[in-house]
C-alpha cells in the first residue's frame, strides 16, 4: 500500500536533520529518507583502528556559548538537544605564507585580542581592522529586516537605516578592507581565511566572510566533544522523540509530481512514498535529473545550470603513534600557503596554494588514547581538478602521492617529523566526497557563492528562487550557503515555514 506523511525529508545531511527535527517536533507526520546506513552527511566520524576520525569539521561558527548563545546554540537548545561543546582557546589561528612579503603569525580570539594580535603583526593596521570588524552588527540588523520584509525591503528604509549595508553588501571582501585603508598585509593575514569558504577574497562577498570571520574572532571555534557525528545522533534522536520515522538505506531515486506540476512524493527501494510536503537536502541538479524534466519550470532550469559548482577538498587523516606534545603541534589550525595573497593561493592550488593542518587534540586533548593524536590535512580543490585521464587503477597511488607530498610539506614548514608516527592514514579527494554525498563534481558547498550569485543576492531573491509547489531545498547547496551553521539555520528555517504552511499558520 502507498504510504503518505505529512513530510518527507530527503537525505539526513545537517539541513535534512535540521528541517526534519523541526516538522517532528511541530507534530508532523515526518520521514526522513538518508541513503547511508548513518546519518549526518558530511557531519559523521569514522574509525581507523583505534582512532576516531572527523571527516569534516573544522570549525563550527555562529555557536555561543551557554551564557551568550548564538543562533547555532539556540537551534539546537530549542530542540531540546545537550550538546557537549568544546571551544578552542586562546588563538583562532596561525597562518604561515611563504616567500616574498610572506609572515608565520597566530590571531587571538576575542575582538580586542584580535585587534592586538592584528596590530602586533602590521603596525597601523587597528583603525582598519575595527572599522572591519564594526560592520558585522550592521550587517545582522540588515539581514534581519530583509528577511522580516520576506525579501522585499523598502528602498528607502535600506538608504536610511542600512547605509553601511548598502555600501559595501556588493563588494568583495579585499574591495571594502581596501576602501577602509586596511594595510594589504593586514588584509593577507585575516583573508587566509578563505581556505575556508572556497571563494578568494577579491571575488568573495564582503558580507559573507565578515559574518563567519566575527563569529570565530567573538567566540572562538566551537565543536562538538565527540566529533560531529554528536550532532547528527542528537537530532536524530529529537525526530524519532517526537515521532518521527528515519529510514537508512533508502535511497531515492526519483521525485513524484502531481499533474499540476506540484510535488507529490518520491521513490525509495522501488516503493513509493507520499507526502504533503517535500524537503530535499539533496542538491537541484540531482532532483531534477531524477525528476520529469518537463515538470520542472523552465526558470528553475536555467537557475540551476546558471549556478557553478562550489569548491572540494581532498582530505588526509592521520592517526599517530605519538603524544601531540611529542609531536610539537601546539596549534589547533594553521593555513599554510605558499604565498600570502589568496588569489594566488587559488590560482596555484594544484602545486603550492594552500592547505590546512588541524590536531584535535590540542582543543579535544583525549580525542584520541593517551600517547597517541590525530591529524587532519585539508587542501581546497574543485573536482575537475582532479586529472581527466586518471585511470581507476591508479587512483590509489594518486592518492598516497598526494598523501606524501603534503605530509612532507607539513614536516619542512612546521619543523615536525610526522612519517614514522603514522599508524593509521585514511585519504579522501572529491571522487570521495562525490561518491560519498552524491554531490556533483564532489562539491561540498553545493553552489559557487561568487559574482552574481553571492551570498546576499541569494538572501534577498530566496523567494524567487526554485519555486515547485510542494518542494522546499535546505542545505550548503541553498540560500545560506556553504558550513555547518548555514546548512543548520536553513534547515531550521525551511522545516518552521513548512510546518507552519502544513498547520494552516503561514
Ligand atoms: C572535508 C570537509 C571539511 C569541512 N569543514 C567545514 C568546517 O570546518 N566548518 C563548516 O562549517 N563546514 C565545513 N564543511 C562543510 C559542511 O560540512 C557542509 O557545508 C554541510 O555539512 C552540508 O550540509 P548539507 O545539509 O548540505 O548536507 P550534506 O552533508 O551534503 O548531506 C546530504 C545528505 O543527503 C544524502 N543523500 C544524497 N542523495 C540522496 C538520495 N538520493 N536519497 C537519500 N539520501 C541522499 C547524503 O547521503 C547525505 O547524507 C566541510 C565539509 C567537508 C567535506
Amino acid at each position: 500500500m502507498d504510504k503518505m506523511f505529512d513530510v518527507i525529508v530527503v537525505g539526513a545531511g545537517n539541513g535534512g536533520l535540521a528541517a526534519a527535527a523541526n516538522t517532528a517536533k511541530e507534530g508532523l507526520k515526518t520521514l526522513l529518507l538518508e541513503k547511508h546506513n548513518i546519518p549526518g552527511g558530511c557531519a559523521t566520524s569514522f574509525r581507523r583502528g583505534r582512532f576516531e576520525f572527523e571527516p569534516s569539521l573544522h570549525e563550527l561558527c555562529s555557536v555561543g556559548t551557554a551564557e551568550k548563545p548564538n543562533i547555532v546554540y539556540k537551534i539546537f537548545d530549542d530542540l531540546g538537544t545537550k550538546i557537549n561543546w568544546e571551544y578552542e582557546k586562546g588563538h583562532i589561528f596561525r597562518t604561515i605564507a611563504k616567500g616574498e612579503n610572506g609572515f608565520d603569525a597566530r590571531l587571538s580570539a576575542g575582538i580586542e585580542d584580535f585587534v592586538k594580535s592584528m596590530e602586533k603583526e602590521v603596525p597601523g593596521c587597528e583603525a582598519s581592522v575595527r572599522a572591519f570588524l564594526a560592520l558585522k552588527p550592521k550587517l545582522d540588523a540588515a539581514i534581519d529586516y530583509i528577511y522580516a520584509t520576506k525579501g522585499n525591503p523598502n528602498g528607502l528604509v535600506m538608504l536610511l537605516k542600512h547605509a553601511d549595508f548598502m555600501r559595501t553588501a556588493g563588494h568583495s571582501v579585499e574591495e571594502v578592507m581596501t576602501a577602509l585603508g586596511m594595510p594589504k598585509k593586514a588584509q593577507d593575514l585575516i583573508n587566509t581565511y578563505w581556505g575556508y569558504l572556497g571563494v578568494p577574497t577579491d571575488e568573495l562577498n564582503c558580507m559573507h566572510f565578515l559574518n563567519m570571520l566575527y563569529d570565530y574572532v567573538v567566540n572562538g571555534a566551537a565543536m562538538p566533544r565527540h566529533r560531529s557525528h554528536e550532532l547528527s545522533l542528537a537530532l536524530v534522536d529529537v525526530i524519532q522523540k517526537h515521532g518521527g520515522e528515519v529510514w537508512y538505506n533508502s535511497e531515492v531515486t526519483e521525485f513524484l509530481y502531481k499533474e499540476d506540476g506540484s510535488i507529490c512524493g518520491v521513490v525509495a527501494n522501488g516503493e513509493k512514498l507520499y507526502a504533503k510536503e517535500v524537503i530535499s537536502n539533496v542538491i537541484p541538479h540531482n532532483v531534477f535529473n531524477m525528476s520529469d524534466i518537463k515538470k520542472i519550470p523552465e526558470q528553475n532550469l536555467k537557475l540551476a545550470n546558471a549556478r557553478e559548482f562550489g569548491i572540494s577538498v581532498a582530505t588526509i587523516y592521520l592517526g599517530l603513534d605519538c603524544s601531540i606534545e611529542e609531536l610539537g603541534m601546539t596549534d589547533y589550525t594553521v593555513f599554510i600557503a605558499g604565498n600570502p595573497d589568496p588569489r594566488v593561493q587559488n590560482d596555484t592550488r594544484h602545486d603550492d596554494g594552500l592547505y590546512i593542518v588541524n590536531s584535535l587534540n590540542n582543543v579535544i586533548p583525549d580525542s584520541s588514547e593517551p600517547g597517541t593524536c590525530t591529524m587532519f590535512f585539508t587542501i581546497p580543490v574543485y573536482g575537475n581538478d582532479v586529472p581527466k585521464d586518471l585511470k581507476p587503477q591508479d587512483y590509489k597511488k594518486y592518492k598516497n602521492d598526494l598523501a606524501k607530498k603534503y605530509i612532507e610539506a607539513a614536516e619542512k614548514d612546521l619543523g615536525i617529523s610526522i612519517m614514522p608516527h603514522i599508524e593509521e592514514i585514511s585519504v579522501a579527494t572529491p571522487v570521495t566526497f562525490a561518491h560519498y554525498l552524491g554531490t556533483p563534481e564532489g562539491t561540498i558547498y553545493g553552489y559557487k557563492l561568487s559574482g552574481w550569485d553571492n551570498l546576499m543576492a541569494r538572501i534577498a531573491g530566496e523567494q524567487k528562487d526554485f519555486a515547485i509547489p510542494g518542494l522546499s531545498f535546505c542545505g550548503g547547496h541553498h540560500t545560506r550557503g556553504d558550513g555547518y551553521s548555514s546548512a543548520y539555520i536553513i534547515g531550521d528555517t525551511v522545516g518552521k515555514r513548512v510546518a507552519a504552511k502544513l498547520k494552516g499558520g503561514a
